[in-house]
């Protein structure tokens, strides 16, 4: 039997209203905070990502599906949002839209081929932003305050918001040669991984995920420390007016992102809620004033983050909170006969036309079984077609709640129907 790829899952029908019910409330938040969907392939060319998420990342090294098409040329399924976004704001010269800053948002599956966990999946949905053609703290307040008010929509409340600052370029000079003045005594004592850090990217040694708890990261120099007095100002900038709308957060030194490309603002979003499992990570974040330039595009900057909807689903379920199901059809039509049977399914073509949602069953069972199966299907109202009422012209009709009933003409059931809902 073949068997679904080790890391995917089936969206199944009893489930996907939860996705459907989480799409509809993302779209509606980023049209709320004005920022339009961008849809690009589902596969790029290789390179694409090798230069605009870097070498040096797990996401390249480890966990790309890359595969050569018949005409020989290197391809990606997305591994990542924010390249494909940058790519294509390139190639279509959004620099000279009429509408600066260009604000959109993307709801795309990813692929990476990683350790099947909790949480992690080969492929799983993001939702993301990017705000690109514009450096200022307070965009980047709105990106943030948006992750927030997504959260909290929902209803989940035990969030923690995590935000840094990695300073401009030259604040970052300065701080990687005081990470390589720290580490390089003791690098022997660190995994192989971060071995190569030192010389590649001393940063990410502090987003280690196997030496965290070495002493040397706790006494780690601080980003903030050295950052100049344009960083700082932005920095504080961004916490201010986090503040000013009423939005908590915590400042961690430690929260990196390894790459060049990665400028100032930084932010994570993590699940405290008890039950959530090893990972907490809900979201990441952050400003790249980089990037555009690193992939031969006009010098513009640019902000966004990426979330992921299992992980979302993932701390819905850790507290305890239910996506509210969907309502069910408006009637469920009966059917005592083959002759009925008929007539029901011309009934139903004008009645769907009509807007009124209704079945029937094609697996003709009996009266009990059809009842049972309107119960199932959430129907409000059912009626019963047999010989008797082709006949007469009229129908029952049942209010599944109430157990109600009144005589209708099946000419005026969608008249009346519409007058119930
Ligand atoms: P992690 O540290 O958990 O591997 P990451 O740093 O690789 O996360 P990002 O590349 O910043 O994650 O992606 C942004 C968000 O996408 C994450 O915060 C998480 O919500 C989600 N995400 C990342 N990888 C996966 C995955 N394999 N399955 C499900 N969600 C994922
Ligand atoms: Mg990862």
């Amino acid at each position: 039997m073949i068997q679904i790829p080790r890391g995917t899952q089936d969206i199944l029908p009893a489930e996907s209203y939860k996705w459907q019910f989480i799409e509809k409330k993302l779209n509606e938040i980023a049209n709320n905070y004005n920022y339009k969907e961008i849809r690009t392939p589902i596969f790029e060319s290789t390179d694409l990502f090798v230069r605009g998420v870097g070498g040096s990342t797990d996401i390249v090294n480890k966990e790309m599906y890359t595969f050569n098409d018949k005409g020989d040329r290197s391809l990606t399924l997305k591994p990542e949002g924010t390249a494909p976004v940058v790519r294509s704001y390139i190639e279509n010269k959004m620099q000279h839209d009429v509408t600066q800053p260009v604000k959109v948002y993307y709801l795309d599956p990813m692929f990476r081929y990683e350790r099947k966990q909790k949480g992690r999946y080969r492929q799983f949905v993001q939702f993301g932003i990017e705000a690109i053609g514009v450096e200022d703290p307070l965009i980047d307040v709105e990106v943030i305050s948006m992750l927030m008010t997504i959260y909290r929509s929902f209803g989940l409340e035990n969030l923690r918001l995590y935000i840094n600052s990695i300073g401009d370029q030259d604040s970052r000079a300065n701080y990687n040669e005081a990470l390589v003045g720290h580490f390089k005594p003791s690098i022997h004592e660190f995994c192989s991984d971060c071995q190569t850090r030192i010389d590649t990217n001393p940063m990410r040694i502090l987003d280690c995920k196997k030496d965290r708890d070495h002493e040397l990261i706790q006494t780690a120099p601080r980003m903030y420390d050295y950052l100049n007095d344009a960083s700082k100002q932005y920095f504080e900038a961004v916490k201010s007016n986090l503040k000013a709308i009423g939005i908590e957060y915590e400042v961690d030194y430690n929260l990196v992102r390894g790459l060049d490309y990665y400028t100032h603002t930084a932010f994570e979003v993590m699940s405290d809620a008890e039950g959530f499992g090893a990972i907490t990570t809900l979201c990441g974040g952050g400003r790249y004033n980089g990037l555009l330039e690193l992939l031969d595009g006009p010098e513009e900057t640019g902000i966004g983050f990426a979330l992921s909807i299992e992980r979302l689903l993932l701390a819905l379920e850790a507290e305890g909170i239910e996506i509210p199901e969907p309502e069910g059809i408006d009637l469920y039509i009966c059917t005592l006969d083959d002759k009925a049977m008929e007539k029901a399914s011309h009934l139903i073509h004008s009645l769907r036309a009509n807007g009124i949602s209704c079945d029937i069953d094609y697996k003709r069972r009996k009266l009990k079984a059809q009842m049972k199966d309107a119960d199932r299907k959430g129907a409000a109202y059912t009626i019963v077609l047999g010989e008797n009422e082709l006949s007469a012209g009229n129908v029952e009709l049942k209010h599944m709640a109430t157990g109600d009933s009144k005589t209708v003409h099946l000419d005026e059931l969608v008249t009346v129907l519409e007058e119930e809902r």
